[in-house]
């Protein structure tokens, strides 16, 4: 079951309208909801094609007369089928004979479909194609959030054509722009795709030589992107409606960036921090010091090394790792420690190194000499 508004109340008129009220009504939402007045507008696009198809309906006696009757069941259960081939005549009548105010409402009807709900067998033109890029970075440039300018080959509207295809774009002549043309057999009414304009229902006069017809040409295109700081190696972003142009009533299509992030000579990331190694002699991890190390933005750090510190520590350097893509904080850099030991030393060295055994072994006995006596 059907339901629609009634007619009468969508051009908001009474049930004795004459004529003359019905049009000046409709004249009104058509004004009203004018796509042109309306860009992007789908409910106004709705409401224009409902007004519209109420108007072909009480402005023509005989069906007007079906529907005070029957009501909307008078169409059968798809509705009304809107008629192309007076269309023209009725938007000429009120806008008078302004072509691109013409244009643009056929566009939604024959973009959408014919009121009423009715699906034309086909719309014209296709959606344009997602198009993918990827982009490299360094990862000192993933502290930022940066705006990079990449230009790309898409399918953009032809200029010469407007995106159109072709000039004096009218009903098809054939089906009456329909796209389908009936033929009886029987009691039976078949419905085949209309030869003359493929289905689309309009045909041009002439075709545009630049795009062959097809709308839409490849051009080199500059846009701009900006990748969040943070941003990881593998990542994707969608730009929408930054893809292929779409031809005819076709939408544009998506861009994809991939995003690579290019590994670190120095760096290792581990979420938002940075590992990083650090070389120390193996006094100065006995005795304690100070180095010096950059970070990622090539700022050198003074790091301290306290006495005692092993083979493989982590130092931890607040706030001189990553930002997190999502609250843009920062994480730390970690500084791993690599005790260097050393293959050969000087005979000086040597002789230091053993006095410094023979302490030790002392020591150890002490030590020992202690745990013996205590045990007793
Ligand atoms: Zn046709
Ligand atoms: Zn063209």
């Amino acid at each position: 079951m059907t339901n629609k508004r009634d007619y009468y109340e969508i051009l908001g008129v009474s049930k004795t309208a004459v004529a003359d009220e019905i049009k000046k009504a409709y004249h009104q939402q058509a004004l009203k909801f004018h796509p042109d007045k309306n860009p992007g507008d789908k409910s106004a696009e709705e409401k224009f094609k409902e007004a519209t198809e109420a108007y072909q309906i009480l402005s023509d006696s005989e069906k007007r007369k079906q529907y005070d009757q029957y009501g909307h069941q008078a169409f059968g259960p798809q509705g009304p089928q809107v008629d192309y081939s007076n269309l023209e005549d009725i938007f000429s009548e009120i806008f008078g004979n302004r072509r691109g105010g013409v244009e643009s409402i056929f566009d939604i009807f024959f973009g959408q479909g014919g009121g009423g709900g009715r699906r034309r067998s086909s719309r014209t033109g296709s959606d344009g194609a997602d198009l993918k890029i990827e982009m490299t970075l360094d990862l000192a440039e993933t502290l930022e959030s940066r705006e990079k300018t990449i230009e790309l080959s898409r399918l953009e509207p032809c200029v010469d054509c407007k995106g159109h295809g072709g000039s004096g774009r009218h009903t098809c002549s054939e089906c009456g722009g329909r796209g389908q043309v009936a033929y009886r057999q029987g009691f039976f009414t078949f419905a085949s795709t209309c030869g003359r304009c493929s289905g689309a229902g309009t045909t041009m006069k002439s075709t545009c030589a630049e795009c062959r017809g097809s709308g839409v040409k490849r051009a080199k295109k500059k846009i701009t992107l900006t990748i969040p700081a943070g941003v990881e190696d593998g990542m994707q972003f969608r730009m929408k409606s930054e893809g292929d142009s779409g031809s005819g009533d076709g939408g544009r299509g998506d861009l994809y960036v991939f995003v690579h992030v290019r590994p670190h000579p120095r760096f290792e990331r581990q979420n938002t921090d940075l590992v990083t190694d650090v070389t120390v002699s193996y006094v100065e991890a006995i005795l304690g010091s100070e180095v010096e190390l950059k970070d990622i933005s090539g700022d050198t750090l003074s790091v301290k090394i306290p006495a005692g510190t092993r083979h493989g520590a982590l130092l931890r350097l607040r706030d001189k790792g990553l930002p997190s893509i999502e609250t843009g904080r920062r994480g730390d850099m970690l500084a791993r420690v690599n005790v260097d030991i050393p293959k050969n030393v000087s005979s000086r060295e040597r002789q230091l190194l053993l006095e410094i055994a023979d302490l030790h072994a002392t020591h150890q006995k002490g030590f020992f000499n202690k745990v013996k006596d205590a045990l007793g």
